[in-house]
């Protein structure tokens, strides 16, 4: 690779370095320490309404909070949604539909952890 390009790539990796990291609205941890759900302001034209977005993808004003039922109580109870998107009321089943896709985060995590684990093993079988 010649230095032109080097230059280049240490640009675009700084650039992305700059992105504001994703921490939970109550413990703050961030999201490369913890799985973060996204809730999601919809812009104004949308009806800046608040929900859930497992796509993680949606438009708006997003925050953040552990896939841990702890954080979601919390969250919801402490008006830490409200603070930091401006907004209110939630949805009642805001906290419901959060605790319904942190099992599935959770889940997806331990079937992640066991077909690791079932991969390490083969492989150490096979050599
Ligand atoms: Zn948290």
């Amino acid at each position: 690779m010649s230095i032109h390009g080097l230059v280049n790539e240490m640009a675009t990796a700084q650039k992305t370095r700059r992105t504001p990291l994703r921490s939970c609205v109550v413990c703050r941890q961030p999201s490369d320490k913890k799985t973060l759900l996204r809730v999601v302001r919809a812009p104004e034209k949308d009806g800046g309404g608040v929900s859930a977005d497992p796509s993680g993808k949606a438009n708006g004003r997003g925050a953040y909070v552990c896939a841990s039922a702890e954080c979601i109580d919390k969250a919801v109870k402490q008006k830490r949604f409200e603070r930091a998107l401006s907004a209110s009321p939630l949805p009642s089943t805001l906290a419901e539909e959060l605790k319904a896709l942190s099992a599935k985060v959770t889940e997806l995590e331990v079937l992640t952890e066991k077909v690791m684990a079932a991969a390490t093993s083969t492989g150490a079988t096979a050599t």
